[in-house]
């Protein structure tokens, strides 16, 4: 990444929870920072104010249908895929804050790793699906991948700077989401609003669900093993309601380091744009450890959320496992949202779908990827339209 200067972010998902809060962390550093370009799938309105605020001069609307509905486009916009991963390869663009929801944040990651941009990662679902990928792209590319997840954030912030050989686990926390401490029993009835509605976090709808069901810890643990090259048996998962501590990272020599603060994505944000180096950002709620406390730590419970279960061992499989439970969950997560799937039978459906594949060793294409992705789409497809709407175990 260039050095000093003002650095040209192009956002990925914009008009999305995260992409709101990196417009909001820019806007208070506007002497390091400028927004160069904004994407969003649909939210014509919300870019257009966007733009105007921040005088950005590219927009890409991603939804090639809405963006040939637009009458006349104003100056500077573009739409559909291509028109995205020509932003990302933009030479002018220094950052690339990939923000998307879902596996069709892999090909902007790709492309901007190989055009040597800084990726400030948000979007966890195409490390996990095409992880030896993005490794490969960083490798040739030479550009750098800084993750925005909340605890892989952490983790960067404990390493500080220690050699890999020093780390002996990763303990990723957990808030628990909205049903901790039910009973798998009492979660068959539960409904999308029930599912959304959580605890410390506001999220958009895909990450809320996951939340829920645990899912998006499973997914975060691959994300930890690709980014950190750490062996499944060292990284574990701690569910801590309060989501003060953001996660840990224990050295060989039994130290543990961790890293707290209120919950808000405004922070990994701005040090994902940063990194290595913090900028002075004073936070709207400063840390008080008395009214923190206590802090306290659960084991995550596996009967009423299998979905964690599911996606670790997609994990530890290895080979396209993670890219298949990934497209079956996106998919999973779709039909409970519009009700045509009950909340436990998303586990029973991308349990199905994992267990199709292979598992091993080896790299692949993005094309192999990509077929796994589409198999596994169509299998949960077919496996909602037999088993669909009826409620667990019934
Ligand atoms: P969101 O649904 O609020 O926003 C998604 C954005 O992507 C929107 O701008 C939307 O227009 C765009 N988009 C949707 N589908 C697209 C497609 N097919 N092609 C191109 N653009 C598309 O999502 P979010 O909650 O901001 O999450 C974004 C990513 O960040 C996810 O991968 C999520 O797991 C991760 N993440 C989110 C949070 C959080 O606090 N929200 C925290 C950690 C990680
Ligand atoms: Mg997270």
């Amino acid at each position: 990444m260039s050095g000093e200067g003002v650095r040209r972010v192009a956002i990925l998902g914009a008009t999305g929870s995260v992409g709101e809060s990196t417009l909001r962390v820019m806007e208070r550093h506007g002497e390091r920072f400028r927004v160069h370009a904004l994407t969003a799938h649909r939210s014509v309105d919300r870019l257009r104010e966007m733009q105007g605020a921040f005088q950005v001069e590219h927009v890409v609307v991603t939804d090639p249908e809405t963006f040939r509905s637009l009458d006349a486009p104003p100056a500077g916009w573009a739409g559909g895929r291509e028109a995205l991963l020509s932003l990302v390869r933009d030479p002018e663009v220094d950052v690339v804050v990939n923000a998307l929801v879902g596996f069709a944040g892999l090909e902007p990651t790709l492309e901007a790793l190989k055009a040597g941009k800084r990726v400030a990662l948000a979007n966890k679902e195409s490390l996990v699906a095409g992880g030896g990928l993005i490794r490969e792209a960083l490798e040739s590319g030479g550009g750098e991948l800084v993750p925005v997840d909340s605890e892989h954030s952490a983790i960067l912030q404990c390493m500080n700077g220690t050699e890999r050989k020093a780390v002996s686990r990763l303990l990723l926390t957990a808030s628990g989401g909205p049903f901790r401490g039910r009973s798998a029993d009492s979660l068959r009835g539960v409904t999308p609003a029930d599912a959304l509605d959580h605890p410390t976090w506001s999220m958009g709808a895909k990450i809320s669900i996951d939340s829920a069901t645990l899912a998006n810890k499973a997914l975060e643990v691959i994300e930890a093993h690709v980014l950190y090259d750490i062996p499944y048996e060292r990284i574990e998962v701690v569910v801590h309601p309060q989501s003060v501590i953001h996660s840990m990272v224990e050295f060989v020599d039994g130290s543990v380091m961790a890293q707290m603060g209120f919950p808000t994505m405004e922070l990994p944000i701005l040090y994902a744009l940063t990194f290595p180096e913090r900028l002075d950002d004073p936070p709207l709620r400063t840390f008080d450890a008395v009214r923190s406390s206590p802090l306290t730590f659960e084991a995550v419970d596996h009967d009423a959320f299998p979905l964690f279960g599911v996606g670790v061992e997609a994990g530890r499989r290895g080979a396209l496992a993670p890219a298949v439970f990934n497209a079956a969950n996106e998919v999973a997560v779709a039909a409970f949202l519009e009700e045509r799937l009950t909340f436990p039978r998303m586990a029973d459906a991308v349990g199905e779908a994992v267990e199709q594949v292979g598992g091993g060793g080896g790299t692949f294409t993005l094309d192999e990827v990509m077929e796994a992705d589409g198999a596994a789409r169509r299998f949960v497809d077919a496996w909602i339209t037999r088993n669909g709407a009826k409620s667990a175990g019934a």
